[in-house]
């Protein structure tokens, strides 16, 4: 049977804010929802594509002599492909001495996984860490998810699992089994805000965090907190009576909106909806918390 190949974009070593002490976070790339304040917009396609940095390129044409499949040609703007030619062979990434190629991401077998989070396993020990497998979406990807997960479990890694929750329930509770921790986003408390701002609804979501509660499964609630979109007293009310009920959550990290993104977006040349949001102010954060505090007892700011 051939290998469960995950498609990547990311893998952060050392990571302090994406569960219990030091971990290493597997980015899987690729999500349903479509949040207009996404800070890792690499990881919302599925497909892996190779963008091109244009302010890198010096011009040598190395990249278009190189490319047998004739789908790079010069144009005003620089560099530019042809992505119905484009075989991603990456020979252009290989070739181009300014590194202005760059792939989006790239596939990994559950073994060279492994390989690369057992290096950080002295840091596990020392620490209490072990592994944080995020997104994009990772259980969009379930079946390498759920061989990576296994794997970590055999050689007794802690896992955490970053998550939207949207997903088949089913899938959810299979991948719950191998599953030490999960941290899920719950972004709006109203289905069509939630459509609006992320671009699904949220019933699933709240479907699936009551399953987790009813399995008992360890989970921390994630609230991205974007004013003006989700910073009501009648959300942030709402979200905390909803949490309190699933007895599984332990605590709720708010996490500040930021617009560090805007860089990435340009990048990779999509538009940014975030930018019509700031960042919330201290008393909008304090008063979060105080609010939430009513509900659970272990309230943080950040990851
Ligand atoms: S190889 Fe790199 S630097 Fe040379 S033309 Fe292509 S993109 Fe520009
Ligand atoms: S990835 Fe390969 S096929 Fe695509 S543009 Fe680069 S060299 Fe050509």
């Amino acid at each position: 049977m051939d290998e469960i190949k995950s498609t990547i974009f990311a893998i952060k070593r050392y990571a302090l804010h994406d569960g219990p002490n030091i971990r290493t976070t597997i980015f899987f790339k690729g999500c349903p929802l479509s949040c207009n304040w996404c800070h890792n917009p690499e990881g919302i396609d599925f497909n892996i594509s190779i963008i091109t940095l244009n302010d890198r390129c010096v011009g040598c044409a190395e990249c278009i002599a190189t490319c047998a499949h004739k789908a790079l040609q010069r144009s005003n703007t620089g560099i530019s492909r042809d992505d119905r030619l484009c075989t991603l062979c990456q020979s252009c990434v290989e070739t181009c001495p300014a590194l202005a190629h760059e792939p989006t991401g790239w596939q990994m077998t559950t073994q060279q996984l492994l390989h690369e989070i057992q290096k950080d396993v002295p840091f596990y020990d020392q620490s209490g860490g072990g592994v944080t497998i995020s997104g994009g979406e990772p259980l969009s990807q379930p079946e390498g998810l759920l061989a990576l997960l296994q794997g970590c479990a055999a050689l007794g890694i802690h896992r955490t699992v970053d998550s939207s929750a949207f997903a088949p329930t089913a899938t959810l509770l299979r991948i719950a089994r191998y599953t030490d921790l999960f941290l899920i986003d719950l972004k709006h408390m109203n289905t069509r805000l939630h459509r609006q701002y992320t671009g699904v609804a949220n019933d699933l979501i709240l479907h699936n965090l009551q399953k987790l509660a009813e399995i008992g499964r360890p989970a921390r609630v994630r609230i991205p907190l974007i004013p003006g979109v989700n910073d009501d007293e009648i959300n942030i009310r709402e979200t905390g009576a909803f949490v309190a009920r699933c007895k599984n959550v332990q605590g709720i990290d708010v996490l500040p909106y930021h617009p560090s993104a805007t860089a990435k977006y340009k990048k990779l040349g999509l538009k940014y909806k975030g930018m019509q949001f700031t960042a919330p102010t201290q008393d909008t954060l304090s008063t979060t918390v105080d609010l939430l505090k009513n509900y659970l007892s272990d309230v943080r700011i950040g990851g």
